[in-house]
């Protein structure tokens, strides 16, 4: 029970590394609000499987592009739960390309989803958490971010975005006892990975971890959970790297 009572709305929650997140802060005692952008189904089969482990969980539907969506996310938390513990942007889109190939839909798009929301959700959120004189915001950034591409042009750069988004945000938060820093995922085998981790590809890609294998979800689940709780307090800005080792930073 290392988030007893806290209450964490995690984006992005309906499947995946999201959907992990959000099972394994259920299992630590806290309340969670899942979100999904189109899967009502999944999301709703999150929250019934939290519900029948004896959790406490509800679903919204949220798209990280509209503010006033993420508006009334934090509004609707606020009424159901009382207040928002914890925030982890966890909601990203990948669509693989190399530099001449990234159309400015793509572009426009990844930035959207993978660096405007979790910084819309950030603003939107700061305000409960200084009223509260605490919170946790940890954003799901990638590997990518941090080796810098090359086949993920416009990926790599919206994540390498909410790395710095991270640590100014650190900044902010600290006077407030809010603490901010990123999980930066290698390759972990999810929806999103798993055709290139199938191709041909897919077995150069695990050889660029040290540990020749792909992650768990429950690596990027346990490392989020420490970085939630109270055995924690003194850290703000990082970026972990749970990658294999296929960064050493
Ligand atoms: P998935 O594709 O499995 O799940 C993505 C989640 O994001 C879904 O819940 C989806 O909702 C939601 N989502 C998509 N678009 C929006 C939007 N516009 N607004 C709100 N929610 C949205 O992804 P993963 O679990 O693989 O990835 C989760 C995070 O981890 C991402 O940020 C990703 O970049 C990052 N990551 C993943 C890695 C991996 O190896 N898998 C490696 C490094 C980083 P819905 O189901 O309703 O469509």
């Amino acid at each position: 029970m290392r988030l007893k009572d806290k209450v964490a709305v995690i984006t992005g929650s309906s499947r995946g590394i999201g959907r992990a997140i959000a099972e394994e802060f259920s299992k630590q005692g806290a309340k969670l609000v899942v979100t999904y952008n189109t899967n009502s189904v999944d999301a709703g089969k999150v929250v019934d499987n939290i519900i029948s482990s004896g959790g406490d969980a509800i679903a919204f539907k949220l798209d990280v592009r509209d503010r006033q969506n993420v508006k009334n996310i934090f509004n609707e938390t606020r009424k159901h739960f009382g207040r928002v513990d914890v925030l982890v942007n966890n909601a990203g889109i990948n669509k693989r390309g190399f530099f001449e190939e990234i159309t400015d839909e793509d572009w426009d798009l990844i930035m959207a989803v993978n660096l405007k929301g979790p910084f819309v959700c950030c603003q939107e959120v700061f305000p409960c958490m200084i009223e509260q004189k605490a919170g946790r915001i940890i954003n799901i950034a990638s590997v990518a971010g941090q080796y810098h591409g090359p086949k993920t042009v416009h990926y790599a750069v919206s994540k390498a975005g909410l790395i710095s988004l991270t640590k100014v945000l650190s900044r902010y938060g600290a006077p407030h006892n809010i603490l901010v820093n990123a999980v930066a995922p290698g390759i972990i085998l999810t929806d999103q990975t798993r055709d290139e981790l199938n191709s041909p590809a897919g077995d150069r890609i695990v050889d660029m971890t040290l540990l020749k294998r792909p992650g768990n979800l429950a690596d990027i689940a346990s490392t989020t959970v420490f970085l939630a709780s109270d055995e924690q307090n003194y850290i703000t800005g990082q970026v972990i790297s749970v990658s294999g080792g296929a960064y050493l930073g």
